[in-house]
C-alpha cells in the first residue's frame, strides 16, 4: 500500500483548499520541507508545491480567483502565492539542463520523477497528492527519513559540482535530521570545499544562518571546522570560538532562552567589533544585525558586574547577547523590564537650572547614579537630584 501524508493543521487550511482547487489537484503535488517535516511529525513553517502548469499558467489562474501572486523566481519557475495563513511557493516541474555550481539552466518538464531527480536529498523528493494524501517517492525518501539519513539523489560529487551550495544545505540538513553520516558525501563536501568562494553572499549567509539557527549546532559545526569547510566561510573563527559555540548553546539552554542565529554567529567570532563588523558586511547582514554582532563582540568580563544596568543602557536583547557569550548569569534579567527614570527636564529648570546643557548634563549624572543604585524609585531620585545640583 502506499504511504500517506499524515493530517497536520496545515493540511486542513482553507486557504491551501482553495489554492488546489484554483490550480486542479491533478496538477500539482506538495513537495519539500512540508511533506518531509510533517511525515516526521514536526511543525511546518513554509510550503512549497510543484506543478505541471507553466508558471503563466499558475500566475493567470491565481489572478482569476483573486489571489495574490509574486513572480519571486520566475526564471527557475517560481511563483509566491500570498494566502491568509502565508506564502506558498509554487514550481513548476522542471529539468536541469546546464549548470555551472552557481546558478542552473532549466527546462520545464511533465515529469515528476524528473523534477524530483533535480532535488537535492532523497528526502526532499518526496510528493504528496492534494487530495488523497499519496506519498510519490522516486528514490527511497521514505527509507532514508525513517533512518534519518541525508542522502544526496546521485553521485555526491556531481550534484555539488552542479550547484555547490548543496554542501552547506548537506550540512544543515543533517544538523537537523542526520544520525548516520555518509563518508562519500563527506569527501565530496571536503574536496570542493573551495568552491563555496564563488557562490553569492547572501545565498552562502542564509544558510549559514538556518544551520546556525537550529537546536544544538556544535557537533555539525565542529565537523565541517575539521574537514576545512568552516574557514572557507568564515576564516575569522578560531579553535577557542567552537568551544565558545558549545558553551553558548549549554548557557541558552539552562537560561531557557531560545536559539539566535546572529548570537551563534556572535560565539563563532574573536571578541573585536570592527571583524564583526567586517564579517556582517561581508555576509551582506542587515545593518540592524550588523549592530548587534559589533555590539556582542564588545563585551567585556564586567559586563556581568550590572546585568540591569546593562540591559538598561543596551536594550534586553544586547544585554543577553553579551552575558551569554561570557558566561555570566542572565537571572535578574528574567521577567524585568528597564524602567523608565522618574525625572523630566522641565523639574531641573523648575528648581532654578537655566535651560541648556546644564540641564543634560544633571539629567546624565542623576540618571547614572540612579542605575548604579539599581534603578531606586522617585523619592530616592529626588533626593538624588538634591545633591547634583548642590554640588
Ligand atoms: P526548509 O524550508 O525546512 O529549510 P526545504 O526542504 O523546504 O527545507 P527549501 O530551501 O525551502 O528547503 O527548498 C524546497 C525544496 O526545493 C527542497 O526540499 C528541495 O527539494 C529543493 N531544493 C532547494 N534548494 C535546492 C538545491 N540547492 N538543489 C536542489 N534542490 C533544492
Ligand atoms: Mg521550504
Amino acid at each position: 500500500m502506499a504511504d500517506l501524508l499524515p493530517g497536520a493543521s496545515w493540511t486542513r487550511r482553507a486557504d491551501l483548499a482553495q489554492l488546489v482547487r484554483v490550480l486542479g489537484a491533478e496538477n500539482m503535488r506538495w513537495v519539500g520541507g512540508a511533506v518531509r517535516d510533517t511525515l516526521l511529525g514536526l511543525d511546518v513553517a513554509d510550503i512549497d508545491a510543484a506543478t505541471t502548469l507553466e508558471p503563466e499558467a499558475v500566475i493567470a489562474r491565481l489572478k482569476d480567483a483573486g489571489i495574490t501572486s509574486v513572480p519571486t523566481g520566475i526564471d527557475h519557475g517560481t511563483v509566491t502565492a500570498v494566502l491568509d495563513g502565508g506564502h506558498v511557493e509554487i514550481t513548476t516541474l522542471r529539468q536541469d539542463v546546464s549548470t555551472d555550481g552557481r546558478r542552473a539552466t532549466v527546462a520545464f518538464a511533465s515529469d515528476w520523477r524528473d523534477d524530483a531527480a533535480r532535488r537535492d536529498f532523497t528526502i526532499n523528493a518526496l510528493y504528496a497528492h492534494p487530495e488523497t494524501r499519496e506519498i510519490s517517492d522516486y528514490f527511497g525518501g521514505m527509507k532514508d527519513l525513517s533512518n534519518r539519513r541525508v542522502r544526496f539523489i546521485g553521485d555526491a560529487g556531481e550534484r555539488i559540482r552542479e550547484d555547490h551550495l548543496r554542501i552547506l544545505r548537506y550540512f544543515r540538513f543533517h544538523a537537523r535530521f542526520g544520525s548516520e553520516l555518509d563518508q562519500d558525501a563527506l569527501d565530496a563536501c571536503e574536496h570542493q570545499a573551495e568552491t563555496l568562494k564563488g557562490l553569492s553572499r547572501e545565498r552562502v549567509a542564509k544558510e549559514v544562518l538556518s544551520l546556525l539557527a537550529l537546536a544544538d549546532p556544535y557537533e555539525t559545526v565542529h565537523l565541517m571546522a575539521r574537514l576545512g569547510i568552516w574557514k572557507v566561510i568564515l576564516p575569522e573563527t578560531g579553535g577557542k570560538d567552537l568551544e565558545r559555540l558549545q558553551s553558548l548553546i549549554a548557557a541558552e539552554r539552562a537560561a531557557g532562552i531560545a536559539a539566535d542565529p546572529i548570537r551563534r554567529l556572535a560565539a563563532l567570532l574573536p571578541a573585536l567589533p570592527p571583524v564583526a563588523t567586517e564579517v556582517g558586511t561581508r555576509l551582506r547582514m542587515s545593518r540592524a544585525q550588523r549592530s548587534r554582532l559589533s555590539s556582542a563582540a564588545d563585551r567585556k568580563l564586567a559586563d556581568a558586574e550590572n546585568p540591569r544596568g546593562l540591559a538598561y543602557s543596551l536594550g534586553k536583547e544586547r544585554a543577553i547577547d553579551r552575558l551569554l557569550l561570557t558566561g555570566a548569569d542572565i537571572s535578574p534579567l528574567n521577567d524585568w523590564e528597564p524602567p523608565v527614570l522618574p525625572l523630566k527636564g522641565g523639574e531641573i529648570v523648575a528648581r532654578g537650572v537655566g535651560a541648556g546643557p546644564d540641564v543634560a548634563r544633571i539629567l546624565q549624572t542623576v540618571e547614572a547614579q540612579w542605575v548604579a543604585e539599581g534603578f531606586p524609585d522617585r523619592t530616592r531620585v529626588e533626593a538624588i537630584l538634591d545633591d547634583v545640583i548642590a554640588q
